[in-house]
C-alpha cells in the first residue's frame, strides 16, 4: 500500500514498484480527480504490476483500513508538503500527524503489515542551518531530530519531525511491524506528471522564470534527484537489513550555486530569467518578506551553512547517487 502516489515522489515510487510486478494500492483522496493518476494508471498498463486505487484521507480515522488489511508492507509518503499556508496547525500539522497515526494504527489493525517505510525529510533532521552551529557539529546525522522548529516557526519542518516521532513512538508499542525512515533533502528533477504541486518544483519555476530575478539570498540546501529517492524507498522495502533513518542528499549547495549550475548548463542562452546576484543579508531583510521569508527565518538561515551525512543511504543502503548537473538539466528540460 502506498499512500501520497499520485504526488512528485509518489509517483516515481509507484512506477518502480508497478515496474518490479508488485500489486500495488494506491490511495486517493479524490478518486474523482483523475488527472492526477491518470499517469499511473498508464503505466500500470504497461508493466507487470496492477494498480488498485482506493480513496483516503489522511484527516479521516480508518481510511487505510481497507487497503492496508492483506498487504505485506507499507510506504507512506502522504503529506502536505507546501510553504504557502493559512492556518500552519491545520494545513500542515495536523494531517501530517493524524494521517501518520491513522496509517500507522491501520497497518497494526490490518494484521498482516510486517514493514512500514516512512517518507520524513532533513526537515526533521535540522530545523534552521544555524542549528548546525548552536550544536556545535560538524554535521548533520541521523542521530540528529531537529529541535528548532514549533508551529510558527518553520511549520513545515515541525509538521516533519513531530510526523516522524510519532511513528517511531508508535513503532515502540508494537512488535508486528518495523519501521524504516528516508529522510530526502530538497528533491529535484523531472516530473512524472504535468500536474504535479509540490514545492520541488514551484521552486525550481522560481528560479528560472524570474520571479527571483533581483537576487537570491545565500541559503544552502541538500539536493537529491527525485529517482533515486524512489530507489531508496525500494531498497528501505525490500532489504531485509534496512533499519532505522537515512539521509538523502548527493550534496549540499546554496541557491546561488543552483544558479551557476544551470548557468553553465546553458551557455549563452538567454532564455531563463536567473537571478542576478547572491543578495547580501541586509537587503534580504529588506525585501524577504515580499518572498514570505520572516525575520527569524532569515536571521537564523541566510549566511549558514551545513552539511549532511550521507554515508548510511551509500554503505548500508547500496545506494547510487545521480549527479546534479544531470538531475537539474533533465528537470529544466521537463519544465521548459
Ligand atoms: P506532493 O507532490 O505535494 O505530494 C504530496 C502527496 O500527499 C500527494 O499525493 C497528496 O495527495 C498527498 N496528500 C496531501 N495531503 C493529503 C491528505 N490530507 N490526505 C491524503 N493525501 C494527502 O509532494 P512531494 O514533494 O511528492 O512530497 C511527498 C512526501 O515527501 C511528503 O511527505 C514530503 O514531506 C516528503 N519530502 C519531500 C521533499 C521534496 O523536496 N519534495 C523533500 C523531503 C521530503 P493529492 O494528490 O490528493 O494532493
Amino acid at each position: 500500500m502506498l499512500t501520497g502516489g499520485t504526488g512528485y515522489l509518489g509517483s516515481y515510487v509507484a512506477k518502480e514498484l508497478l515496474g518490479k510486478g508488485y500489486h500495488l494500492r494506491l490511495s486517493l483522496r479524490d478518486p474523482n480527480k483523475i488527472h492526477k493518476y491518470k499517469h499511473l494508471s498508464e503505466i500500470a498498463q504497461n508493466s507487470p504490476g496492477t494498480l488498485e486505487p482506493f480513496e483516503a484521507d489522511l484527516l479521516k480515522e480508518g481510511s487505510f483500513d481497507q487497503a492496508a488489511k492483506g498487504s505485506d508492507a507499507i510506504i507512506h509518503m502522504a503529506s502536505p508538503f507546501s510553504l504557502k499556508f493559512k492556518d500552519p496547525v491545520k494545513e500542515l500539522i495536523e494531517p501530517a500527524v493524524k494521517g501518520t497515526r491513522n496509517v500507522l494504527e491501520a497497518a497494526k489493525r490490518s494484521g498482516t503489515v510486517k514493514k512500514v517505510v516512512l517518507t520524513s525529510s532533513v526537515a526533521a533532521v535540522h530545523g534552521d542551518n544555524i542549528d548546525m552551529k548552536e550544536q556545535g557539529l560538524a554535521e548533520f546525522t541521523e542521530a540528529h531530530f531537529n529541535t528548532s522548529s514549533s508551529a510558527r516557526h518553520q511549520p513545515y519542518s515541525y509538521s516533519k519531525v513531530m510526523a516522524e516521532k510519532e511513528a517511531w513512538k508508535m513503532e515502540r508499542e508494537q512488535d508486528q511491524w518495523k519501521l524504516v525512515v528516508i529522510n530526502p533533502s530538497f528533491v529535484m528533477g523531472p516530473p512524472l506528471s504535468p500536474h504535479t504541486r509540490s514545492e520541488s518544483i514551484q521552486f525550481l519555476k522560481d528560479l528560472i522564470g524570474g520571479k527571483l530575478f533581483l537576487g537570491v539570498p545565500h541559503l544552502e540546501f541538500g539536493f537529491v534527484d527525485v529517482r533515486d529517492v524512489a530507489k531508496a524507498h525500494l531498497l528501505a522495502l525490500e532489504r531485509e537489513d534496512s533499519k532505522g533513518r537515512y539521509i538523502l542528499a548527493e550534496r549540499v549547495m546554496s541557491i546561488w550555486e543552483l544558479r551557476q549550475m544551470i548557468a553553465k548548463l546553458y551557455p549563452g542562452k538567454f532564455r531563463f530569467k536567473l537571478p542576478l546576484m547572491e543578495s547580501p543579508k541586509f537587503m534580504i531583510y529588506l525585501i524577504g518578506w515580499a518572498f514570505g521569508l520572516t525575520y527569524p527565518f532569515i536571521k537564523r538561515n541566510v549566511g549558514y551553512s551545513i552539511s549532511l551525512n550521507n554515508q548510511r543511504s551509500l554503505k548500508e543502503l547500496g545506494l547510487t547517487y545521480t549527479p546534479m548537473e544531470k538531475t537539474i538539466k533533465e528537470m529544466v528540460e521537463a519544465l521548459v
